[in-house]
């Protein structure tokens, strides 16, 4: 228990559990595969796992960046692993997802920022199961061109992209990261006719009147689908939580975000960036 006191009813997560959630677990182990719902402790994995979605993790499980929420391992990553793309096509395959949400640590140290993995993969994806629809949720690759390029090489149904927090925050929770270069790929993308998409946390230490401003700007950057949830602390070494953000509050958020014209808008605590990305899917 925190200063903050007890966590409220509406964060209690249940426990992952059945047998779609084992077939899940299995096949992500034989196949060497990473998955954001393990690796970031994701409160909906339950849930999601027992509804076979998932959301893979490419490009290793190693992070060249630090961003203060995420409990991702930071270091020096390991070779590229050029046979990935082939093994979560085939996952995908075995699973037979209808939406599938691929996303990735950050890779700075290579020349394309791992563009043409995720590229890849949409492309043996495509081959082996043309109805799935396909999420993407990328880094920034650094602001370059050449990387968001390989990616229209094979698009995505959805591009995603997370801005995470409000831009006074950048620096203690996303230090290696800008919010105008964020918010200028997800322009890019927009311009190239593709379905957008970005996520924050709340209670991380932004006011609400910060976040309105951040929603005004992703809605100018022609983001079409937006995701808030409350920030969850993984560890003692992380952030910590600054408050717990009301029932009520997130409401208005949505409220807010649909006035404004975005799509859809998901807004309430267990919220994260990939859940209920199928309905999102749908929308296209
Ligand atoms: Fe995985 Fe996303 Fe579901 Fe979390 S919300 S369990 S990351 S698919
Ligand atoms: Fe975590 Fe992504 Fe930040 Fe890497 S870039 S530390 S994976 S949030």
């Amino acid at each position: 228990i925190s200063e903050l006191g007890k966590r409220p009813d509406w964060l209690k997560v249940r426990l992952p559990i059945g047998q779609n959630y084992k077939d899940v677990y299995q096949l992500m182990r034989k196949s060497k595969l990473n998955t954001v719902c393990e690796e970031a402790k994701c409160p909906n994995l339950a849930e999601c796992w027992n509804n076979r979605t998932a959301t893979f993790m490419i490009l290793g499980d190693t992070c060249t960046r630090s961003c203060g929420f995420c409990n991702v391992k930071l270091g020096m990553p390991n070779e590229l692993d050029l046979d990935e793309p082939r093994r979560v096509a085939e996952s995908v395959e075995t699973l037979q997802l209808k939406h599938v949400v691929i996303t990735s640590v950050n890779r700075d140290e290579l020349k394309d920022g791992g563009a043409s993995i995720f590229s890849e993969i949409v492309k043996l994806i495509r081959q082996k199961m043309p109805k799935t629809t396909i999420e993407i949720l990328i880094p920034d690759f650094k602001g370059d061109e050449n990387s968001f390029e390989i990616i229209m090489q094979n698009p995505p149904d959805i591009l995603n992209h997370n801005l995470e927090t409000v831009k006074r925050l950048y620096h203690a929770v996303r230090p290696q990261a800008k919010y105008e270069r964020s918010l200028d790929l997800i322009t890019w993308f927009k311009k190239k006719g593709l379905k957008t998409k970005s996520g924050i946390m709340v209670g991380i230490g932004e006011t609400k009147n910060e976040v309105f401003e951040l929603m005004e700007d992703l809605f100018n950057s022609g983001c079409d689908i937006m995701t808030i949830g409350q920030y969850l602390q993984p560890t003692k070494n992380h952030l910590p939580v600054h408050r717990y953000v009301t029932l009520e509050e997130f409401a208005e958020y949505k409220e807010f975000g649909l006035k404004l014209g975005l799509k859809a808008v998901e807004s309430s605590p267990l919220v994260r960036s990939s859940y209920h990305a199928d309905k999102h899917a749908e929308l296209i």
